[in-house]
């Protein structure tokens, strides 16, 4: 009875007793830009949309994308591949990651980060998560010490960023390499510092979901000189790689050329045409994604069951997505919530359910890998709501989803 009164006082200025409903899609993103899709159709008549199938003179998109997206992230190279996954399983490759080795990662990621490790014939070891779900650097510490690991492949998870700082000491101390994953991290920083370049390569990810769009894509960046000759050859460069307009010296592709594999992964021309005109329009994209951001965490930010996940003055995130807490809940509980959101246009996942839904699983969803425990990463995740924020949704649609939230979140403090 009480809540029906809040109800009615709530919507006052609204149809009569009706629940707001949102009728946006989650998943829709922006069109391709006018500029992009010209530029593609250039490449579509030109028919040559392989990477190394250039005439004389002529410089293909995809080497002036690597050019314009290391100039961006200021890197010394950068790679572009056919994926973010496969950037990953890349770097593991070229920094010397063998089958049978161990890799350090964050146990709450996405199933590509343990998918790129065990691609490599590699074991995950999973590092426990903290309160604003970035890796726990202690837990870190005392899987560095008991394990014969060298490498950590570090998921920015949903864009939260750790104390970067601190993680790189402790890196450097145990002579640790650490690969970032920025599949959710392309455009913020880290006190100043863009994302993907603490680590010795930092890879991307131009899949739709993600903050470019070429429907499947990756890039990788790094300034050492032996790992981007590696990781050149790696990904498909047959002997044309001195059309890499930035690369080291031949004398290291000498080197290295015969003793490493070609596992193709290359990206095309076609998607790199697209690309070029949205890394322009990055800024522009992460400032309208966090006034998105901002405007749902104000309007969550004083519903006594919802926790906010709070950030670090340090961190420069990008708003693609949006996490809160509804902590010591029991799982129907949640269902319940979750049911009423959807009954109302507003699409969350939920990172507790026990079987993996839609892109959202959790570490000991991964079979294949061994079983580990860790028992922080498990408190939080059973209370952890995932929304995505898509550029397509208004100010106002992100005030109409905050309301949504709060006042499903109102009943169930209430039952
Ligand atoms: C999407 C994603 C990737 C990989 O990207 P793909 O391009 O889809 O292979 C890597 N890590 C995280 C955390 C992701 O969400």
């Amino acid at each position: 009875m009480f809540y029906f009164a809040i109800s009615v006082f709530r919507f006052s200025n609204q149809e009569a007793l009706m629940e707001e409903i949102f009728d946006g899609s989650f998943t829709q993103q922006e069109p391709i830009s006018e500029i992009a899709i010209s530029a593609a159709l250039k490449v579509l008549r030109s028919g040559r949309l392989h990477r190394y199938n250039v005439i004389e003179g002529e410089v293909s998109e995809t080497t002036l994308l690597e050019e314009e997206f290391a100039r961006l992230i200021g890197s010394k190279y950068s790679l572009a591949v056919a994926s973010g996954g496969y950037a990953m399983g890349c770097a593991l490759r070229a920094i010397g990651v063998k089958a049978g080795d161990f890799v350090l990662s964050n146990a709450f990621t996405l199933a590509p980060v343990p998918g790129a490790i065990a691609g490599v014939g590699a074991q995950p070891i999973f590092v426990d998560t903290v309160d604003n779900l970035t890796i726990d650097l202690e837990d870190l510490e005392l899987k560095i010490k008991s394990s014969s690991s060298k490498v950590l492949l570090l998921s920015h998870m949903r864009g939260h960023i750790c104390d970067m700082d601190k993680l790189m000491a402790i890196c450097n101390l145990h002579e640790i390499k650490v690969i970032e994953d920025c599949a959710h991290t392309m455009g913020a920083s880290w006190a100043g510092i863009p994302s993907g370049r603490h680590g010795v390569i930092g890879c991307y990810s131009s899949q739709t979901y993600k903050h470019l769009n070429s429907g499947e894509g990756g890039l990788l960046v790094t300034d050492d000189d032996e790992i981007i000759a590696r990781a050149i050859i790696l990904s498909g460069s047959y002997m044309l790689y001195q059309q890499h307009r930035s690369i080291p010296d031949s004398a290291i592709f000498e080197e290295i050329k015969l003793q490493t594999p070609n596992i193709s992964g290359r990206m095309d021309n076609l998607r790199a045409a697209i690309l070029r005109p949205q890394l322009s329009d990055l800024s522009d994209r992460v400032f309208r994604w966090n006034e998105r951001y901002k405007v749902i965490e104000e309007g969550l930010r004083n519903v006594p069951i919802i926790k906010i996940i709070e950030r670090s003055e340090n961190e420069s995130y990008v708003g693609s997505s949006l996490q809160f807490e509804i902590p010591k809940t029991s799982g129907n509980q949640i269902e319940l919530f979750l049911n009423g959101c959807m009954n109302r246009g507003v699409e969350l996942k939920w990172f507790g359910a026990s079987v993996p839904k839609a892109f959202t699983s959790k570490y000991d969803s991964w079979a294949y890998v061994e079983p580990q425990e860790l028992a922080n990463t498990d408190r939080i995740l059973s209370g952890l709501i995932d929304m995505r924020l898509p550029l397509t949704f208004s100010l106002k649609d992100c005030q109409i989803i905050a309301r949504i939230i709060s006042s499903e979140a109102m009943k169930l403090s209430r039952v």
